[in-house]
């Protein structure tokens, strides 16, 4: 059989680990920080709609600048924000990707704080950047000082921060993003993949991109939205930075089918994100009753919650993958991560949580 090692691979991705969540259909799936409620039935009705229409023209390319979808975007998110703004791509993933096309690239470097989002690293490997791991605070914090103290040690050309972190939840203070983007001459990237699920009233690092051009705000449609399945991601940044990328991309990357479901979706936005309040309302009671039963729960800002105290994570992830419930060991010591799903899906999640529980 041919392995990897036959083939002539670029040599700085041997050896590397490609993205690994499990992907396994379960009963009960809180692995991936996937929204578990589907999409209400009237909106798919309209969403099929647009595609149907789409689909009698869809012998030609599809707009390749996507005004209307960014129109939406620019539309959901406001603060003065208009489609010169807006980017977007195949998931939040493919905008990092572009970015890191852009702006990156052999040569040269950027920061991220982990741990955080696995893809962050993969995709800075994939596009020859050379990943720097900077350190936390106690806590998973990153203070001001502390990326400023990274920023000007390491000189990265770009600074992933994620916020809330994912796999950790944490919260991340405006004033660090705010720092470090003047402690650098590169891009400053916020990863807001959960911005939805953060406390009421906490502001986005949105409202910091006004004056601050090398700034980029990235976004999905996948969790709050429940539309991990259409794929699509977007950034807000200064117009500059979506004509850098215009550099990169694919001629029409976003076919006409995603372009008009997500326009369809985001004209039914606060329908579709009806379930954020429920899905933080979960998110609270795992951290409540994990510890009750004694483990240790993060304060988490997103839609999971990262917990330690699992004296065995591997034997636990499979004592409840056995019962028909997949989570996320992601090989931090002593910990595991969850996703708050639906009333139903948390409480089974508990329940085996309650029975596997030692005391
Ligand atoms: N950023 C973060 C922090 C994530 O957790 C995820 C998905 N797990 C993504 C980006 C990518 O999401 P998508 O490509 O579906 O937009």
């Amino acid at each position: 059989m041919t392995s990897l090692d036959d083939l002539p691979l670029r040599d700085d991705l041997r050896g590397q680990e490609p993205y690994g969540a499990p992907h396994l259909h379960l009963p009960v799936q809180l692995n991936v920080n996937e929204n578990t409620h589907p999409i209400p039935e009237d909106v798919a009705r309209d969403i099929i709609e647009a595609i149907a229409r789409e689909l009698l023209q869809v012998n030609r390319y599809p707009d390749r600048e996507f005004t209307a979808l960014r129109d939406s975007l620019a539309g959901y998110l406001g603060h003065g924000l208009t489609r010169d703004n807006l980017w977007a791509a195949n998931g939040s993933n493919e905008v990092l990707q572009q970015i890191l096309m852009a702006f990156g690239g052999p040569g040269r470097t950027v920061l991220g704080f982990p741990p955080t989002y696995s893809m962050h690293s993969i995709i800075a490997h994939g596009t020859g950047t050379e990943w720097i791991a900077g350190e936390r605070d106690a806590d998973y914090l990153i203070s001001p000082e502390t990326a400023v103290d990274w920023v000007t040690r390491t000189k990265p050309d770009l600074v992933f921060f994620c916020a809330p972190n994912n796999p950790t939840g944490t919260a991340l203070g405006l004033d660090t993003i705010a720092a470090a983007y003047d402690a650098t001459d590169g891009m400053v990237i916020v990863d807001e993949a959960y911005a939805e699920f953060m406390p009421d009233g906490e502001p986005s690092a949105l409202t910091l991109l006004e004056g601050r051009p090398r700034l980029i705000v990235s976004r999905t449609m996948s969790k709050a939205f429940a539309f991990a399945g259409a794929r699509l991601g977007y950034l807000a940044a200064d117009p500059a930075v979506t004509d850098a990328i215009r550099l990169v991309r694919l001629p029409y990357h976003l076919s006409a089918l995603t372009q008009a479901a997500a326009v369809a979706a985001l004209a039914h936005a606060p329908e579709m994100l009806a379930m954020v309040d429920d899905i933080k309302a979960q998110r609270d009671r795992i951290v409540d009753e994990l510890t009750e039963l004694g483990y240790s729960p993060w304060p988490s800002a997103a839609n999971f919650v990262l917990f330690g105290g699992v004296d065995d994570p591997a034997a636990l992830w499979q004592a409840l993958l056995d019962r028909g419930i997949i989570i996320r060991n992601l090989s931090i010591p002593g910990h595991l991560r969850v996703s708050a799903g639906t009333a139903a899906e948390t409480t089974a999640f508990l329940d085996a949580m309650r029975e596997l529980t030692v005391h």
